[in-house]
């Protein structure tokens, strides 16, 4: 386990500063066999949150291996009949539909095991593109630069690499694209919180940490509703 001195020390994996200070740190009720086996040797998570973009990093020393968050994500209900699921999902697809036109073209990035979102704008007559590093990992989906809009639906919070996948997700957008994402934000009571404890949740977003995005990829912010952001490239 990294010591909050060595963490200190560590760069903010959204906007690298050296800014990450100690936040919480959880000793009970882990799922340890959902981690990895070198994970699984630590007795405690610890989180830390950034002082300049409010990002908040479970310890990158606890983790799950590829093979674990597959069957993690096969578990999650899919089932596009199941009209809870497909509630959950239009949240996303409705406040774009209204925002595009009928021959945009968009892209779901982080589908999951069963194309989804895809297949609501499909219904709608509007093309929108599937991808997923584990189950559609058709990379040239990620080589345009030209995409209406991108939904990232309870996506951001699996990111590795935040800067990254930000640094992407802006450019695969054309100027005025438009960028919905859905993951939910920190609570008062961080460490009770069911969210942080998904052993595939490793980074927590605040309003104030999609400002920080916003302004640092050149986009407009909206809040369109609780866990809903909407971000519209300038
Ligand atoms: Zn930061």
């Amino acid at each position: 386990m990294r010591t909050a001195r060595e963490m200190e020390k560590l760069n903010c994996l959204l906007c690298r500063r050296e800014s990450l200070t100690p936040f919480c740190t959880q000793t009970s009720n882990i799922p340890w066999h959902l981690y990895s086996p070198d994970s699984a040797r630590h007795t405690q998570v610890n989180f830390f949150q950034c002082q300049q973009c409010k990002l908040i990093i479970k310890d990158p020393a606890v983790r799950c291996n590829t093979e674990q968050e597959r069957r993690h994500y096969e578990k999650h209900n899919n089932d596009l009949s199941d009209p809870g699921y497909r509630e959950h999902l239009l949240r996303l697809v409705n406040p774009m539909v209204e925002l595009i036109k009928k021959d945009a073209v968009g892209l779901d990035y982080g589908c999951g095991p069963i194309i989804s979102i895809g297949a609501l704008f499909q219904e709608q007559g509007i093309r929108c593109d599937s991808y997923d590093p584990i189950f559609f990992a058709t990379e040239n989906l990620l080589k345009q630069s030209s995409y209406d809009f991108i939904t990232c639906c309870e996506v951001v919070e699996h990111f590795k690499a935040p800067e990254q996948e930000f640094e992407n997700l802006a450019g695969m957008l054309r100027p005025s694209g438009k960028l919905i994402i859905s993951t939910h934000t920190p609570p008062d009571f961080f460490e009770d919180w069911w969210y942080q404890r998904d052993p595939t949740h490793i980074v927590f977003y605040s309003d104030l940490t999609f400002g920080w995005i916003a302004h640092k990829w050149g986009f407009d912010l909206a809040k369109l509703d609780r866990n809903l952001f909407l971000l519209t490239k300038q």
